[in-house]
């Protein structure tokens, strides 16, 4: 069951995390983010991760650039009009798909799109192929056990891993680690609905193409459109 954020007082320690539990993407706001790496550090000590795995990264392109307002200055609307943005960051996750193509390829059925809309990792089933990582366009899938890192023709490359967002804290009316200590609320957390409205309140964009929108958040991706025409 979705919580909304009325019900929550008290737990919630970000304004980034608008509502948990069935039906949540995670997403971010490249807006707000300052590439300080407090969500890589929450998801690390939350999940006690090797130090090779990293179920957050954050990618920044243009390393210290700034764009023609200056650093730090309206990169999604630069970007709106095609323009260089100047040092952006990006963290990226597993967005938990609706359109998942990491399900799609799978050849055991080792990732599943469960009832809650939670993509999930079964171990047992991952014979290391490597499929979803040539499948997934946001660099989730991880495999820390993988004596090179390389994709494999087939298997094994070691067992998958990636975010699970935080779904045992979120059983528990918790929203995920990184959103929840990230200092910018720059880590989204809600149905789409709730992250276009807060996107568009913030002035920000959502960064990623329609097509890519559209595997995160299926139909309801085209509402992060209709007040402009990025993507
Ligand atoms: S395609 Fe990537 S981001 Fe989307 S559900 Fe699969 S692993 Fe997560
Ligand atoms: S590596 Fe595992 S999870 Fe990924 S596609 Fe292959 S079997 Fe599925």
């Amino acid at each position: 069951m979705t919580q909304e954020r009325s019900d929550r007082t008290g737990q919630v320690m970000s304004e980034g995390v608008m509502s948990t539990g069935e039906g949540m993407r995670i997403f971010p706001d490249v807006e707000a983010c300052i590439d300080c790496g407090g969500c890589v550090v929450a998801c690390k000590r939350t999940w006690d991760r090797e130090i090779d795995n990293q179920r957050i990264d954050i990618m920044t392109m243009a390393e210290g650039t700034a764009g023609p307002q200056g650093e730090n200055a309206d990169k999604t609307g630069r970007l709106e009009a095609g323009e260089n943005p100047g040092e952006t960051s990006l963290p990226m996750q597993c967005y938990h798909c609706h359109n998942a193509p990491c399900v799609s390829v799978c050849p055991t059925n080792a990732l599943q799109k469960e009832d809650d809309e939670f993509v999930t990792v079964h171990e047992d089933l991952c014979v290391g192929c490597q499929y979803c990582l040539s499948g997934c366009p946001f660099g989730a899938p991880q495999f820390p056990d993988s004596d090179d890192g390389s994709a494999r023709i087939f298997g094994t490359g070691g067992i998958m891993d990636k975010c699970t967002g935080c779904r045992q804290r979120q059983d528990v009316g918790k929203g995920p680690a990184c959103a929840e200590e990230c200092a910018t609320d720059a880590i989204l957390v809600g149905g789409a609905g709730e992250i276009a409205d807060e996107l568009e309140s913030r002035d920000s964009q959502p960064f990623f193409n329609r097509e890519a929108m559209e595997i995160i958040f299926g139909e309801e991706g085209a509402q992060f459109f209709e007040s402009g025409d990025a993507g």
